[in-house]
């Protein structure tokens, strides 16, 4: 910060020198220009000074393996038959701390398929309590790897378990949320002076998956359709000089591998592209925060292969950026959360779910068995949806803008757009997975993201074409609160 004003001074003294000679005459003109020029300084952004006056920003690192021991079932994919076989890489959960004056922020990076609320919700809560820490400081952003195991709560209507399967998820869960609680103690307590840097590199795997045929909308490969192929990097440095951590995202679902190699445990794309970093930059962490691409699907894909190869196009994108002069990210550290009201659609009347539940397929009947149950309880069947949101603003040069649930691409667009100058780093999948969340232009047109997804989550729906605009107005107030805090 000190050197933009240092060049602007240096740039005035330049303007000056070549129109008017060395500075000190004293005519009008140059009088009245004087007080332009240093009237224009007096005016340098107060973020500038604020900058200046700021504590510096320390960064705290953890990471625990949280690879199954043995055979597990493993989430994301419906047409599964039995649990996992193999293990191509080892799962990770990763914490990164944040610390600027009074404020601090855990950013979790979990390699799973997603979290639930009735799954992560305790967990956070009593973490937030035991480190004092505000609500909505501690975000678990899942990875989304569709190579992980099933936890407890979360999309299990989606797969047909014996008990047996049952009690391997509920260990591996505990497993999970201890492991989950080491790993935020440990960043909190690994807290030092950093350096940071930002910058945006550029990945051209991910592949717009909305494929239109009439007036229906499949599963496919659309290269005319929105992706969004930034490659958001922050580089810690230690007081030492060397990189301490690499932060990098990308905005696509972690669905390289499939149906061809559906029973290996694997972090896909996100822990290949770890492994190439942490290989090149020894000492480094390296931690993947999951962008707003519930759209898009890696291209190629089907086969261990295909995450090997996206793994190795992502490196190569952060270390590019790496590479390059990096804009220095100092200043402030704020955080603003808020939980948005997501309304949705009236429900179908009683017969048409009793009709439902009678259904050949086992996920509209389990779907509908779940609305019976709460009819019968004298229940209201859900109305409208929790979603978490947040800001977390450091000087002047980042903001992490982050939603919970699968966000389509159009809200990453939208957000780069309307935030540019905040230098937004958007993150879906952040604090909890409770459904897609599609756009008014998604919600228009159909398709899975707007429909038929919900059946795995075990909700009617569809959402009310207005939770676009409550989003972004939300996200807008929380970029204020940032902003003038
Ligand atoms: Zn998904």
């Amino acid at each position: 910060m000190v050197r933009v004003r240092g060049y602007a001074a240096s740039a005035a003294r330049i303007f000056w020198t070549r129109h008017h000679g060395p500075p000190g005459g004293k005519s009008l003109i140059e009088k009245l220009l004087r007080v332009f020029v240093f009237g224009l300084l007096a005016m340098a952004p107060f973020s500038l000074r604020a900058a200046e006056s700021a504590p510096p920003i320390e960064v705290g690192i953890s990471i625990r393996d949280i690879t199954p021991e043995g055979p597990i079932w493993l989430a994301g994919y419906a047409a599964r038959k039995h649990p996992s076989e193999k293990i191509d890489s080892p799962l990770m959960v990763q914490a990164i701390a944040f610390k600027g004056g009074d404020e601090r922020v855990v950013l979790v990076s979990l390699d799973n398929c997603e979290v639930s609320h009735a799954f992560i919700a305790p967990a956070v809560a009593e973490l937030t309590t035991q480190h004092h820490l505000k609500p909505g400081a501690l975000m678990v952003v899942s990875s989304h790897t569709h190579s992980a195991p099933v936890l407890e709560n979360t999309l299990t209507s989606m797969y047909n378990l014996s008990p047996a399967d049952e009690e391997q998820i509920h260990k591996y869960s505990a497993f999970l949320k201890s492991k989950l609680a080491e790993v935020v103690g440990a960043a909190l307590a690994d807290l030092k002076p950093a350096r940071l840097e930002h910058g945006v590199g550029r990945a051209t795997f991910a592949m717009n998956r909305r494929v239109y045929n009439g007036d229906k909308v499949d599963f496919g490969e659309n290269p005319d359709g929105p992706v969004d192929w930034d490659v958001p990097v922050l580089k810690v440095t230690g007081a030492n000089g060397a990189i301490r951590a690499i932060l990098f995202g990308y905005a696509c679902h972690g669905t390289s591998i499939a149906g061809d190699d559906f029973y290996i445990i694997s972090g896909d794309y996100m822990a290949h592209t770890r492994q190439h970093l942490e290989a090149h930059y020894p000492g480094a962490t390296a931690v993947y925060l999951t962008g707003m691409g519930a759209d898009s699907n890696p291209s190629p894909r089907g086969t261990l292969l295909d995450a090997k190869r996206h793994g190795l196009e992502l490196a190569g994108a952060v270390a590019g950026v790496l590479s390059r002069p990096m804009r220095p990210v100092q200043g402030l550290l704020k955080l603003a959360y808020a939980e948005a009201e997501l309304p949705f659609a009236d429900p179908p009347p009683r017969d048409q779910i009793e009709k439902d539940s009678r259904s050949d397929d086992v996920y509209i009947r389990n779907r509908a068995t779940g609305y019976l149950k709460r009819l019968d309880a004298g229940e209201p069947l859900p109305a409208s949806l929790k979603l978490p949101l947040a800001a977390i603003r450091i000087g002047d040069e980042l903001t992490f803008v982050a939603m919970g649930g699968e966000d389509v691409v159009d809200y990453s667009k939208r957000f780069k757009r309307i935030f540019a100058a905040d230098h937004p780093w958007l993150i879906g999948y952040a604090y909890e997975v409770p459904c897609y969340i599609p756009s008014v232009r998604i919600l228009k047109e159909g398709g899975y993201e707007a429909q038929s997804s919900l059946i795995y989550y075990g909700i009617y729906g569809p959402f009310r074409a207005g939770i676009e605009g409550i989003l972004v107005k939300q996200v807008t107030e929380l970029m204020d609160r940032v902003r003038n805090q």
